[in-house]
């Protein structure tokens, strides 16, 4: 029997029917993908196989369709990096490979089509935690080119797993960009009944005929196919694994609810003017750590130190506090000239070093509160201040100075009642 074939399965008083899919690496296992679209697997001595139907050979090209332009609709590019979101299974393999044509798309998802003039590049093809410092650069230039070309508005398709250090790092780089810029992800693969692949992807879409001028980030927010929240980049955090209403916003609102291909409700503030002319600015420095800090990590410090790092974000407990093993290493790292920022393993509130005798010390050596900036936004903000500045006392005013909507004045309880 050959990949693709149509086989059933028969499992003592249980059949199964389905597509053949390749096996494990032990080769001990038969896999099938059902009809109901789920993947089923087999030690293969517990099982008896009965060939149904020959497959048809496998092929990662689709068939081309005519995409009109329409004048009065927005130009949107689709720009593919990977991830769940805008790919493709060929159910005769369970292969998944994305398909980034405007023709592939709008064929998977032809809605697409009532919203903008679609055009679509793939930059990258990788699972978001593979992505680096080389791919941020790739990404955000080619962002820039489109928005240079004159597009209305740019989708970028992303893994999930990584999204919200993306979307955070290019708020940095990319700066008055006259043009939204919609991340969007799936947690759950266009084969499967329940993604959300589709419906995040026209979302996003309709929300780029928008006036806003800012990074953001488009997900499902709720468990059914009702609306999508669209998330400032700086502000967002993934918090659930597999759930499709992964995103929320941390200490602020989303800045919208978008109907998917409907009504757009504005919940929030956001960005409708810019300053300059637009800018694309890649100076970062690689050598910034961030650290969870938690009961002994003192020789996780340490080693930092001693490889030379340049900056640390230390995620602390409660209001930005350390453990005492930690201040002596601290302050050698900072006689040697290291930024250290202060967030909060909390995720929602704000750092307030000025309670406990700790956190006051800790602030008198140098380590400087960063308010209400998730973990997150805080190291890609780090990064980009320590690829401009050597002087930390320009660091600090840097991590200290709302750039990209990271920082708010004043914390509101909304947003967190809000997302629970
Ligand atoms: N691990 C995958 C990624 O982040 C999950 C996804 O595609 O959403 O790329």
């Amino acid at each position: 029997m050959d990949i693709g074939d149509r086989i059933r399965i028969v499992r003592g008083e249980n059949i199964y029917e389905g597509l053949l899919m390749p096996s494990d690496s032990s080769g001990n296992i038969v896999s099938i993908k059902l009809d109901n679209g789920y993947n089923i697997g087999f030690r293969k001595e517990d099982v008896e196989l009965e060939l149904l139907e020959a497959g048809r050979p496998f092929s990662a090209t689709m068939p081309k369709i005519y995409v009109e332009h329409k004048e009065e609709l927005p130009n949107v590019a689709i720009l593919g990096t990977g991830g769940t979101v805008a790919s493709k299974i060929d159910y005769m393999t369970g292969a998944v490979y994305p398909a980034f044509s405007p023709e592939e798309l709008l064929m998977l998802v032809p809605e697409l089509s009532e919203l903008a003039n679609i055009s679509g590049k793939e930059i990258l093809s990788i699972v978001s935690e593979d992505i680096r410092f080389d791919d941020w650069k790739n990404v955000a230039r080619t962002i820039f080119k489109h928005v240079e070309d004159g597009l209305d508005g740019i989708v970028v398709t992303h893994g999930t797993d990584t999204l919200h250090y993306t979307t955070a790092m290019m708020s940095f780089m990319l700066r008055d960009i006259p043009v939204p810029i919609i991340f969007v992800g799936a947690q759950r693969s266009s084969d499967r009944p329940s993604s959300d692949a589709a419906f995040n992807l026209i979302s996003a879409v309709n929300f780029s005929s928008t006036d806003c001028k800012e990074v953001v980030l488009c997900m499902h927010a709720n468990m059914n196919d009702e609306y999508c929240h669209v998330h400032r980049g700086t502000k967002v955090r993934k918090f659930h694994t597999s759930r499709r209403d992964a995103f929320a916003s941390i200490n602020s609102m989303p800045i919208a609810r978008v109907y998917g291909k409907g009504q757009i409700d504005f919940l929030s503030n956001y960005r409708k003017e810019c300053g300059g002319g637009p800018a694309l600015d890649l100076d970062v420095e690689e050598k910034v750590a961030m650290i969870k800090t938690h009961p002994e990590c003192r020789d996780v410090l340490s080693c930092l130190i001693d490889k030379g790092y340049k900056g640390v974000i230390l995620e602390g407990t409660g209001l930005g506090h350390a453990p005492s093993s930690l201040h002596d290493e601290i302050k050698r790292g900072i006689e040697e000239g290291i930024f250290f920022g202060m967030t909060s393993q909390c995720i929602h509130g704000r750092v307030n070093m000025n309670v406990y005798r700790g956190g006051r010390m800790l602030k008198e050596e140098g380590v400087v509160p960063l308010g209400d900036m998730t973990s997150e936004t805080a190291w890609c903000k780090l990064c980009f201040a320590l690829g401009h500045h050597e002087d930390l006392t320009a660091v600090k005013k840097f991590m200290t100075t709302n750039i990209a909507g990271e920082l708010s004045e004043v914390s509101t309880i909304d947003s967190y009642n809000y997302c629970r």
